[in-house]
């Protein structure tokens, strides 16, 4: 690989935790003619992707809702649907996206409790049980991939706590799903939600849910706020029919169908181990370089987490990958962290030659600013991981 070259004359590389690249078949999928939504052509195509989901998401009953939206969006899907003005709902909180349900929460007035660990930590799972004996929650919500921190939720156990009690346990896996394992039906994850952008190789544009009977009976009551856009109730009864609720983002679901095949072609339980192959490579290169691991949780297989050799400036870093190679990867949002967190995807569409030429770019990037990198342990490194 040339490195000489200035940043405008590399290809340009996509290497955040989402969105991600995108394979040029699903491109090509989001570009067929429209067709009617409701049309045989179309609705064919939304029960084959439903049909393919269920597997992905572990869940056997009820077909997943589908809808135009981000991961955001999905979130508050969750939260209209199990809670409102009133209700008490427990969040776990481990990076960034457990705020974002408590605000979804605020927002609909619903009363939100935290259980709060610190950041890249596993969640606080005393501290979910003593909060559940304590008092009645309507639902307990958690994320599956923390993208803020690469720490992975251990949903068996949390799931195990929450069944126990009448709430439910509704989780985040945007950036998990199709990444890392999900056994909704096993664990008891009553309400899954996602998007399209990460681990499942599209363009951002689709949010996914999918629901437990358990958590039927909570949705089924007509004993809150509003719901608009994302009630529930209307999405069941089109999806067990297999048809899109509203108006259906025709040329986003023609790309999932696309991705979902391709990940049917590969087959799941080798998807899921490409992401963990692919994850240990990058980790074992970047520890060669100097950096280290972030989470002190296990951390999820989607994407890496490092902090940044002793000495080197993440923005800086982050700037000059982009500037000098054109390669994109994420910082922190968090001030404690800003300085020396680098955050990069290995999910979805990403290949063995992705985690070698990551490795080669960071390594110059270092020596451009005064490091002393050697590529040859760490791609030696991640090559050993890649052949394990
Ligand atoms: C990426 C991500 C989201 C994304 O939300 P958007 O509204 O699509 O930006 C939500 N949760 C997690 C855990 C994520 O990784």
């Amino acid at each position: 690989m040339s490195v000489s070259n200035s940043g405008a004359s590399l290809p340009y590389r996509l290497r955040l935790p989402g969105p991600t690249a995108v394979p040029g078949r699903v491109l090509q999928a989001a570009a067929r003619p429209m067709v009617a939504h409701r049309g045989p052509e179309f609705l064919a195509r939304f029960k084959s992707i439903q049909q393919r989901l269920q597997p992905i998401i572990g869940r056997g009953g009820v077909p997943p809702f589908l809808f135009a939206s981000t991961g955001i969006g999905a979130m508050e899907s969750a939260m209209v649907n199990v809670a409102g003005p009133g209700k008490r709902v427990l969040i776990t909180t481990n990076g960034q996206w457990g705020p974002v349900f408590r605000r979804l929460a605020e927002g609909i007035g619903a009363e939100a409790d935290e259980v709060i660990s610190p950041l890249g930590a596993p969640v606080d799972l005393d501290g979910v049980r003593k909060a559940l004996a304590e008092k009645d929650y309507a639902a307990v919500f958690t994320v599956h991939s923390e993208s803020s921190t690469g720490a992975l939720t251990d949903l068996e156990a949390l799931g195990a706590i929450v069944a126990e009690s009448d709430a439910v346990l509704c989780c985040d896996s945007v950036s998990g799903l199709a990444g890392t394992e999900m056994k909704a039906d096993a664990w008891g994850v009553d309400v899954v939600v996602s998007a399209s952008q990460k681990c499942l190789m599209c363009p951002p544009g689709i949010g996914i849910a999918s629901i437990s009977e358990k958590a039927w009976g909570v949705i089924d009551r007509d004993d809150r706020g509003p719901r608009g856009y994302f009630d529930y109730r209307k999405f069941r009864p089109m999806a067990e029919k297999g048809e899109p609720t509203y108006t259906a983002p025709v040329a986003m679901l023609n790309a999932l169908g696309e991705a979902l095949a391709m990940i049917g072609e590969t087959g799941l339980a080798k998807t899921l181990a490409r992401h963990k192959r692919h994850n240990r490579a990058l980790t074992a290169g970047l520890e060669a370089l100097g950096f280290s691991v972030f989470p002190t949780a296990t951390p999820s297989p989607t994407l890496v987490v490092v902090r940044t050799p002793e000495g080197i400036s993440a923005p800086t870093l982050i700037d000059h990958l982009l500037k000098r190679y054109n390669c994109v990867v994420a910082g922190s949002r968090f001030e404690e962290l800003k300085d020396r967190l680098v955050r990069i995807g290995t999910m979805g569409w990403v290949g063995d030659e992705d985690i070698r030429t990551d490795l080669g770019q960071i390594a110059a990037a270092l020596r451009d600013l005064g490091g002393a990198a050697d590529d040859k342990d760490a791609l030696a490194a991640a090559d050993a991981a890649l052949a394990a």
